[in-house]
């Protein structure tokens, strides 16, 4: 779990014990340094979110050590630690700008306290401001609801250092123990993405006066997440409806002829092959009088299921409409072709046989090849076709290429 980190510098054994034990349980990390040097070598490495230090100590002073810290980094905040007789020195340091705040020695704990933590939870909704015009910035290009959580994550974990415990998506209506911090909730799809912020976190917020500032932070990055995932759900849904057609999750004609056109240039350019193989259902409409539609509707969604499975990524699978697929293969030669619409015509006997079609399921399949050079979707649609009737000619159930009868039998 992220902590921003807390630099105490005094150069007596016993303050630094007592500091220890002062911020005993309080979600920052404390470091503790006997004298300037060590600190600025720390600092230079991981500049923390505070930094205290006592005004006298030997050789290197505070107000030095804090200008050092404020030209390497300033956006750590500093505090003094001075004697009453060092106040000139200690204001002179505010007004130059190189101390955020001075309390004096010996300090009251509850004082000391409060300032730093109250510094911690400025400096953490600084940062955190910081990140969540980034992580907004990027919730443009989120193009699902899982990369719109998946930002959200990243922002609430450690770039936003707000100390978010719990992050999760749950139904509505759920109710989780609470965790002694804040929880925040987004409605989305039905259940709710909830953020929690750890009861250590809420309090230095709640004691700083930030309580506001932290949920409209959290609140900001959860509606942010909500809306992105939405809309590019939507999007995404939209798209894939356009695509797909219903009864078998295949491609449809149009949404196959955008994507081999597209790969049909860039087979040209690099000279590969390219094949497709047409295939069509063997009397089908004899299927659906007997058995009805619905039985045809599930020989079509189960053809469309093998085709899936037998198909790589590269693959371009597609119901054409009724009982016609084709499914256009890149880098795929002849031969390969053959033997993938061998196995595909194997796994719909298998299907006939599983549906109890007492005449079986067969399947005519013309094969079209372009082996490298020239290749148009129209010109593979129609080689394709007419090698298919050519199977059809001659009996149905087998293959065809533009040589003619590849294989009477599967
Ligand atoms: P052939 O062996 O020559 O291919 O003959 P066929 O009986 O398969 O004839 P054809 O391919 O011309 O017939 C396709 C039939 O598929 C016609 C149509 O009623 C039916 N059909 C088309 N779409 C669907 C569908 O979504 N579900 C069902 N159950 N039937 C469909
Ligand atoms: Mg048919």
């Amino acid at each position: 779990m992220f902590r921003p980190s807390l630099f105490f510098v005094d150069d007596e054994p016993n303050i630094l014990s007592s500091v220890a034990r002062l911020f005993h349980g309080d979600p920052v990390e404390l470091r503790c340094f006997p004298d300037a040097k060590a600190a600025l070598e720390a600092f230079a490495a991981a500049p923390p979110a505070v930094i205290v230090s006592d005004y006298r100590m030997p050789g290197m002073d505070g107000i030095e050590l804090l200008e050092r810290c404020r030209d390497a980094c300033p956006g750590a905040t500093r505090i003094l630690l001075t004697g009453f007789v060092d106040m000139e020195a200690a204001i002179g340091a505010i007004n130059r700008g190189s101390v955020y705040r001075f309390l004096r020695k010996p300090w009251e704990a509850v004082e000391l306290k409060g300032a730093v933590l109250g510094a911690v939870a400025e400096s953490i909704a600084s940062k955190a401001t910081d990140a969540l015009s980034a992580y907004l910035g990027s919730l443009i290009g989120a193009d699902s609801a899982d990369s719109a959580l998946a930002a959200l994550r990243g922002f609430l974990g450690e770039p936003s250092g707000l100390g978010i415990e719990g992050l999760g998506v749950v139904a509505e209506g759920d109710v989780l123990p609470a965790a002694g911090g804040l929880s925040f909730d987004c409605p989305l799809a039905g259940g709710l993405v909830r953020a929690e912020v750890e009861e250590a976190e809420a309090r230095i917020f709640r004691e700083a006066g930030l309580e506001d500032r932290l949920a409209s932070l959290v609140r900001t990055a959860l509606s942010g997440c909500c809306l992105a995932a939405e809309s590019a759900g939507a999007k995404a849904r939209l798209v894939e409806l356009s695509e797909r057609d219903p009864l078998t999750g295949l491609y449809n004609r149009r949404a196959m002829a955008a994507r081999v056109e597209a790969e049909c240039s860039r087979q040209e350019r690099y000279g590969a092959a390219f094949s497709a193989l047409l295939m069509d259902i063997d009397s089908f409409k004899a299927i659906n009088d007997r058995y009805g539609h619905a039985v045809g509707d599930a020989v079509i969604a189960g053809i469309g299921k093998i085709i899936l499975q037998c198909c790589r990524t590269v693959d371009i699978p597609s119901r054409l409409g009724g009982d016609e697929f084709l499914v256009a293969l890149p880098y795929t030669p002849a031969e390969n072709a053959v033997t993938l619409a061998k196995r595909i015509q194997a796994l719909a006997k298998g299907l006939g046989e599983e549906l109890g079609l007492e005449s079986g399921l067969t399947l005519s399949i013309g094969m079209a090849a372009a082996p490298g050079g020239s290749c148009g979707l129209d010109e593979l649609i129609a080689a394709a076709d007419s090698a298919m009737y050519e199977v059809k000619k001659a009996g149905k159930n087998s293959i065809a290429g533009p040589g003619g009868l590849i294989s009477s039998e599967p």
